[in-house]
């Protein structure tokens, strides 16, 4: 079909549409994936910073709780020298390890600027510590008491001054060492660089859940902004189908059931296919059109044949108007066939069907009815209209009898009829009698039918 070479078509491609979509839906869920696999990064983040900050907070409170627990004891032992505050101190010391857990820390953020303070610290707890033991051997030795089940006591070599002092002066020196100035100080000291270490961990902590819940929110826009687009990607391919599809192919239905043409519309592909449709469909109209017309008209003459006549003739059998009815016959024709050959008779019979064409109105039907005879429906007839047609017929008969295109002389002999109600029953004898009535007077005349000729 050659359609597409004839006129250039515009229009979308369905092919075109789907593999872009196809393309952009692929792109916009594979962002949508990255950024919820970023999404879920972030979130993770966002919970082990929180989970860290809510830990350090915790390790700080169990550090200055279980510090001010071991000076406790080790200053209720110096007063009361009750044996169960030594029990306490080494079970925070070996058991309960409230202290320890901000050790643990170190480990993890040894690359803080802090985490030397720390060492600091812990060398400088440890020292305390000896100090809090030398205080309590004092008071062990202030007591005499068997400190065998506490072997870091038990193995602290008191010097040699204080073994020399009294009981009281030893259980005096023993407090001074754990409620002293100085013992304040470097406790106080211990405290302070850990805090400071502790407090610039839970800051970093902070700040990181600061960071990725800033992060984790921008994603969530970016998922939002995406699942926007595909939203709108959706409701666009929705809006196509319906524009280059569907609407298309309701129209072509409609067109189809209307036996019309198709209307160009939709997408390239529906266009091409309306296109073809239509050529195919002008094709057969036209071929329609020839095919009534062959079966309609006379071959020779091109005027209406006799079975295009019988069907006018049924059709104005019902239709209740006046018209009068012709029937013409050339005179002697056998005599131009003998004389000049049947072509010229062919030539002849051309045209006279031609002067009748011409002499008669649109509305009226000239056709050939047989070899050489004519017939004419002349319709919104009066009976006025006889002599108009006797004198049509008179003006035929003098040019066929005096010709100027070198074809034989020739007559015609014409018999009519009027009726006031359509084609009625007799209408076609009656004219043919008429006719009659004048090939029997000598030919080339015109003569109507009336009622007395059939008395
Ligand atoms: P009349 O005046 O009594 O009508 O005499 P006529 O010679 O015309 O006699 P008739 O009408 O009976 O003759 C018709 C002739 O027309 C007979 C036939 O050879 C001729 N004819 C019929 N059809 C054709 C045709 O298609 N072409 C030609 N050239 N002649 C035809
Ligand atoms: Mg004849």
């Amino acid at each position: 079909m050659s359609t597409e070479s004839k006129i250039s078509i515009k229009g979308m491609r369905i092919r075109t549409l789907n593999l872009s979509m196809i393309v952009v839906s692929c792109i916009l869920y594979i962002l949508l994936l990255v950024a919820s696999t970023y999404a879920l990064q972030e979130y993770k983040v966002m919970v082990s910073a929180t989970e860290n900050y809510v830990s350090c907070q915790k390790n700080a409170l169990l550090l200055a709780e279980g510090s001010d627990y071991l000076t406790e004891q080790v200053r209720l032992f110096a007063v009361n020298a009750d044996l169960k505050h030594v029990e306490n101190y080494f079970t925070e010391v070996y058991t309960t390890k409230r202290r320890d857990s901000v050790f643990e820390l170190a480990e993890l953020y040894d690359a803080n600027p802090y985490y030397d303070r720390l060492q600091l610290a812990l060398d400088n707890s440890n020292r305390l510590m000896e100090q809090e033991i030398y205080s309590m051997k004092l008071v062990a030795a202030a007591q005499n008491y068997d400190m065998a089940d506490y072997k870091d006591v038990q193995n602290v070599e008191l010097r040699a001054e204080d073994l020399a002092l009294s009981r009281e002066e030893q259980m005096d020196k023993a407090c001074d060492m754990v409620f002293g100035e100085e013992y304040q100080k470097n406790k106080a000291q211990i405290l302070d660089d850990i805090s400071d270490f502790v407090n610039d961990i839970i800051h970093k902590n902070q700040q990181e859940q600061q960071e990725s819940t800033t992060d984790l929110r921008n994603t969530m826009r970016q998922q939002q902004v995406l699942i926007s687009i595909l939203f709108i990607e959706n409701i666009l391919v929705f809006i196509l189908i319906i524009r280059l599809i569907i609407k298309p192919l309701q129209i072509y239905i409609s067109n189809i059931k209307d036996e019309k043409r198709l209307e160009i519309t939709g997408s390239y592909e529906f266009k091409y296919l309306a296109l073809t449709y239509n050529n195919i469909f002008e094709i057969n109209a036209a071929n329609e059109d020839m095919l009534r017309h062959q079966a309609e008209h006379d071959p020779l003459t091109g005027i209406i044949n006799r079975g295009a006549f019988e069907h006018l003739r049924e059709m104005f059998k019902s239709k209740p108007e006046p018209l009068i009815f012709l029937i013409i016959d050339v005179d002697k024709f056998k005599l131009v066939n003998d004389g000049y050959g049947h072509e010229t008779g062919d030539k002849v019979l051309k045209k006279v069907a031609k002067l009748l064409e011409d002499s008669f109105r649109s509305s009226d039907f000239p056709a050939r009815i047989g070899g050489d005879e004519f017939a004419v429906i002349v319709t919104h007839a009066t009976w006025d209209m006889v002599s108009i047609i006797e004198n049509k017929i008179h003006t035929l008969n003098e040019m066929l009898l005096h010709p100027d295109d070198g074809l034989p002389e020739v007559s015609l002999s014409v018999g009519g009829a009027y009726s006031e109600r359509g084609f009625a029953e007799d209408l076609y004898a009656n004219a043919d009698a008429a006719l009659y009535e004048v090939k029997e007077n000598g030919r080339c005349g015109c003569r109507f039918y009336k009622e007395q000729d059939s008395e």
